[in-house]
């Protein structure tokens, strides 16, 4: 069985609207939380995601830094462009 993230729920951490330059804190299913950097313009684009540290990675199960999360980008930036951007940039 590989690995599914799920989107559970997004805050904006920080944006430049002007640069259109975004932040976002990604709660997955199983509690792993993320942080998304996303560029707007020509179009929405995940351009770097980390997996913060307060529980262990669900792939590699390690509790300090791993790459595992950016294999899920399509995944996850996929499901961020459902609702997920809109709705947290809409707060
Ligand atoms: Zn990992």
């Amino acid at each position: 069985m590989s690995y599914r993230p799920n989107i559970t729920n997004v805050t904006k951490a920080s944006s430049n609207d002007k640069e259109g330059l975004y932040e976002f804190i990604i709660k997955l299913a199983d509690g792993t939380e993320c942080r998304a950097f996303y560029n707007r313009y020509p179009e929405w684009k995940m351009t770097n995601i980390s997996r913060l540290l307060k529980t262990p990675c669900p792939v590699c199960r390690k509790d300090f830094i791993c790459k595992c999360m950016d294999a899920f980008t399509p995944e996850l930036e996929e499901q961020m462009s459902n609702t997920w951007i809109e709705k947290s940039i809409a707060e």
